[in-house]
């Protein structure tokens, strides 16, 4: 398929295929946006069924960190990297090593961090073939696990959220139903009990929901049934499309909000939540947190009180996107794409 009449292609700056035959590195890194700053936004390891479904995998996911990064207001565009994993046996270091020095020929454009598959020493191998690596474990500004970050982002809002939905000040006393207790569900579901929610909380893996019922009094439910809980907020935490064809008629939250990336299946399900009088976060605004890390490892001296001022400037882009819904009578992620291009100053 051609790349300027692909579905997802949306003018990005660039869209590059490196091979490496020697080590099985096959790979795209697509540029979306560099407007704001050089563009940052994970590397992807995964098998995927063809080139085409990488290639739209990468057109996609830049383009959502170009939005990603512009509603967080942090000096960085929208890139992202994804790698088909060889069949059979191969040489992981090998591999990294080679996609490392496909980040270098770009040039600085696209700076990589951690995604799906991706691992902290794959990371340092990537590091050893390129600068134009951040999300880093150790070394001068290294900003490691962006995933608490992300939690507290995503708590903040909620909070605004519950103010504008419930008319309340924090989440004591409310119900949170939390699918999936990875790096970013548990530590927000911490978060949330600490501040007086009640949990409800579903994963795949028995241990972390024994863990959640054991250290924080969580009840636990079945996967099929967490987002049809009777609960104030429903956070989706696990993989993206909790909200599709099949679950949007069961839930029964006032407020849809968590760390996930593509929790709407589709976009017209973001007009549907609102028809439900459901209000909904736009995913990539509330889950920012972790960029807003990676963002201030990638200015050369971490700093937590810039981090602390981003975080807090999350809060106000989502109070922004909640009225702008409440005036024009549009769906809260529209409103937030239509932000997103403003401040990218796209048409
Ligand atoms: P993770 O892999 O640590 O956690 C995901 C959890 O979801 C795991 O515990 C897994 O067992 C569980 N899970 C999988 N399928 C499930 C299902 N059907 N029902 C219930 N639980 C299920 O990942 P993470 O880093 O916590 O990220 C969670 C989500 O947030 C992902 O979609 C990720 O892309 C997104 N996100 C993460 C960050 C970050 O900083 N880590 C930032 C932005 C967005």
């Amino acid at each position: 398929m051609s790349i300027f009449s692909h579905p997802d292609f949306d003018n990005h700056e660039g869209v590059y295929s490196f091979c490496d035959p020697e080590s099985g590195l096959k790979c795209f890194i697509a540029v979306h946006n560099t407007n704001r700053g050089p563009a940052s936004g994970g590397t992807r390891f995964w098998t995927y069924v063809d080139d085409n479904a990488a290639l739209t995998d990468v057109l996609r996911l830049s383009k959502a960190m170009s939005f990603k990064n512009a509603m967080a207001e942090i000096p960085l565009g929208g890139g992202k990297g994804v790698i088909l994993k060889p069949e059979g046996e191969f040489d992981r270091e090998a591999l990294f090593s080679a996609y490392g020095r496909a980040v270098e020929k770009v040039g600085g454009q696209y700076i990589t961090a951690e995604d799906v598959g991706v691992s902290p020493a794959d990371m340092r191998v990537i590091k050893t073939q390129t600068n134009f690596v951040a999300g880093l474990d150790d070394g001068d500004a290294a900003s490691g696990d962006p995933s608490p970050h992300t939690a507290e982002g995503i708590f903040r809002g909620l909070e605004v959220a519950v103010k504008h939905k419930l008319g309340v000040e924090g989440v004591g006393g409310l119900i949170v139903a939390v699918q999936g207790l990875g790096h970013v569900g548990y530590e927000l579901a911490r978060k949330l009990k600490k501040s007086g929610a009640q949990l409800i909380v579903a994963d795949i893996n028995s241990e972390a929901t024994q863990r959640a019922a054991d250290v924080l009094k969580a009840t636990v439910v079945s996967v099929d049934e967490i987002h049809a809980q009777e609960a104030d907020i429903f956070a989706p935490c696990a993989l993206g499309g909790a909200i599709n064809a099949d679950t949007i008629d069961d839930i029964q939250a006032y407020i849809v909000g968590g760390a996930a990336n593509n929790q709407l299946k589709t976009a017209e399900l973001g007009t549907a939540l609102m028809e439900r009088d459901i209000l909904y976060c736009p995913d990539y605004v509330l889950n920012a947190g972790g960029i807003i890390n990676v963002a201030a490892e990638v200015s050369g001296t971490y700093d937590y009180s810039w981090v602390d001022g981003k975080l807090e400037g999350l809060r106000k882009t989502l109070q922004e996107v909640f009225d702008r819904s409440a005036s024009s009578g549009r769906a809260t992620n529209l409103v937030a794409d239509e932000m997103a291009r403003e401040r990218l100053k796209l048409s």
